[in-house]
């Protein structure tokens, strides 16, 4: 339990209360892509590999710039934890805090996955999803959130006195990061990062602001799909969690495989480039 309030209300606490918040990002001045010019090349595109992760593991996949995604939802409720990287240098990688940062709690359509500094760049772009009718809950929650990290051994551990499990979702990204790229275990790990949290349904509870989930609303044949911006490594754990209904870090759960598939379109978007690094000059000042 957190401790009460120490100190009382001062007299004009109400009116400092209401002052109105201004949004951090306004999107009017973040770049857009064109989404509609991704979308036009959706009626053509041709399969060209597909990935099964098993339940409670991970596995990898390559998508080269200009190539489409879909993640999708097989024989049951079933959430998965995703990391990506540019597939040629594993230290630009997906960067949740400032994807969060710009484009809010949850992702969807036309949002775009930013990468890490000093990057900074989309390395993704939202195209498709079929779960884009979810909105918000009454309890505010919802799906695909850039707000949790991903289930991992050392929280576990915390949380129950000195609980060791392997399949958390950090430790499958670790095994298969490291399966991929010949890196040890121990070299492997630093390069796991907070997750989007595919089909995952979360927000924060409005009273305490604590970080809740609830059963996915994923049902079979739905899917998200993103368009690769950049040349990327996909790494993602199908969670223990399963449709994350009631607990993480067991074997309790039910469980079910993901597919992941990826697309070739016939040809680019139109007008797309993929995108340089950031153009901050990285002189801090000095
Ligand atoms: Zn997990």
């Amino acid at each position: 339990m957190k401790p009460k309030a120490a100190h009382p209300a001062p007299t004009d606490a109400l009116q400092r209360k209401s002052v109105k918040p201004v949004v951090c990002y306004p999107t009017d001045t973040l770049p857009r892509p064109n989404i509609s010019a991704y979308q036009a090349l959706r009626g053509d595109l041709e399969l060209i590999e597909t990935v099964v992760i098993p339940p409670r593991e991970a596995r990898t996949w390559e998508v080269p710039a200009g190539h489409f995604c879909r993640m999708l939802c097989t024989e049951g409720p079933q959430v998965g934890d995703l990391n990506l990287f540019n597939l040629h240098d594993l230290s630009e990688r997906f960067y949740s805090g400032k994807t969060r940062a710009l484009n809010g709690t949850h992702v969807g359509v036309g949002d775009q996955l930013f990468s890490s500094f000093p990057y900074l760049r989309p390395i993704a772009t939202i195209t498709y999803d079929t779960l884009d009718w979810y909105g918000f809950d009454e309890f505010g929650g919802s799906v695909h959130d850039v707000i949790g990290t991903r289930c991992d051994p050392y929280t576990h551990n915390l949380l129950s006195h000195g609980g060791q499990y392997h399949h958390c979702c950090h430790s499958n990204l670790t095994r298969a990061l490291a399966q991929k790229t010949g890196l040890t275990l121990p070299e492997a790990e630093p390069h796991v990062h907070d997750v989007l949290n595919v089909f995952m349904c979360t927000g924060f509870t409005r009273d305490t602001g604590q970080y809740f989930m609830k059963a996915s609303p994923v049902r079979p044949g739905d899917y998200l799909e993103f368009f690769a911006e950049i040349d990327l490594l996909g790494c993602m754990s199908a969670c223990p969690g399963g449709d994350c209904s009631s607990e993480h870090s067991s074997d309790t759960a039910a469980c079910y495989p993901m597919i992941v598939e990826i697309y070739r379109p016939r040809e680019a978007p139109a007008g797309w480039k993929s995108p340089a690094v950031n153009g901050y000059d990285r002189s801090h000042g000095a």
